[in-house]
């Protein structure tokens, strides 16, 4: 579909049936916009004033809306619906092993607090990602959870980018004009592997966050003690981006899983975090 919308200056929106053809428009106009729930964009251009030449809806790309149960995890297209998302989490989290699931549980619980259902039903994942709002409520949770990003250029070369290193700055990501978000893809948990979300906000529903987190941890057992093999920490709501703790992480891997580590974990977040 195309349309030229005369009554708003020279704007173009296109709405592509297939992944090749969102590739050609984003060659011909490398600055255009994908649309899908326009949650974002709809407040940059009504409220900002922000002026984009060229829309380009993807809502109805197949491609972009794949929902697949896979062997290690669940890839999810760019273009799904938060609504989509969260009915696909609670289907694999009845179905699978609970120990896979643990990433699955944190997402489900933080869509509960994100947004009203309207706001769900249209909005997507990619959408989310891609604006890189310091006040993401998923981007610390893909982070922590391990996730990672399938980005197809114009030309439809693919390569995929930790969610942990995708985002640069303050909504700066890893994507250059030509290329766009193609997927995410989702690991299951690993035996003894947890991760949990946070948010904290001035109302439980549908409220911005006050600040909010993503954390995992392994587990090995080794001569009767839990020691960490594995960590990740992620905030939201502190700096330009979404912001993994290093320096807490580096300090609680290899060590035994007590009270005393928390202690010397909290007092490493104050000083490099807070
Ligand atoms: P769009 O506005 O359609 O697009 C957003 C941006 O992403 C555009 O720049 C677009 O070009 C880019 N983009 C989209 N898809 C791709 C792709 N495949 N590749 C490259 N770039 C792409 N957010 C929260 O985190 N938590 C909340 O609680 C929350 N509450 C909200 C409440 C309200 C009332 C509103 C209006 C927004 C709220 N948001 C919240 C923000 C927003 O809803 C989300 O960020 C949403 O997921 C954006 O998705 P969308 O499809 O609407 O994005």
């Amino acid at each position: 579909t195309y349309l030229n919308l005369s009554g708003f200056g020279s704007l173009k929106w296109y709405r592509p049936l297939r992944l090749q053809q969102v590739l050609e428009l984003k060659m011909k106009y490398p600055d255009a916009k994908l649309l899908v729930g326009n949650t974002e964009v709809g407040i940059e251009m009504r409220l900002k004033r922000m002026q984009y030449k060229v829309l380009i809806s993807i809502t109805h790309v197949p491609e972009l809306n794949v929902l697949s149960v896979k062997d290690n995890g669940l890839e999810i297209g760019s273009a799904v619906k938060l609504s989509e998302l969260l009915n696909v989490l609670r289907r694999v989290v009845k179905e699978r092993d609970a120990d896979e699931t643990y990433s699955c549980k944190a997402f489900i619980e933080q869509l509960k607090w994100f947004a009203g259902t309207q706001i769900k039903n249209v909005a997507s994942v990619g959408g989310n990602i891609c604006t890189a709002s310091p006040i993401s409520d998923l981007n610390p949770l893909w982070m922590a959870a391990g996730a990672k990003f399938r980005i197809i250029d114009c030309k439809g070369n693919i390569r995929t980018v930790l969610a942990e290193n995708f985002f640069l700055g303050y909504r700066k990501v890893d994507l250059t004009r030509g290329e766009i978000l193609l997927s995410v893809f989702l690991p299951w948990t690993r035996s003894f592997e947890y991760v949990k979300e946070f948010k904290q906000a001035h109302r439980r529903d549908d409220d911005i966050l006050l600040v909010n987190a993503g954390m995992r941890v392994h587990l090995e057992e080794k001569s009767e003690k839990w020691m960490v093999s594995d960590a990740s920490i992620v905030y939201g709501g502190v700096a330009a981006l979404s912001l993994s703790a290093l320096k807490t992480k580096e300090f609680i891997i290899g060590k035994c899983w007590n009270q005393e580590l928390l202690q010397g974990a909290l007092e490493i977040l104050y000083v490099y975090v807070l």
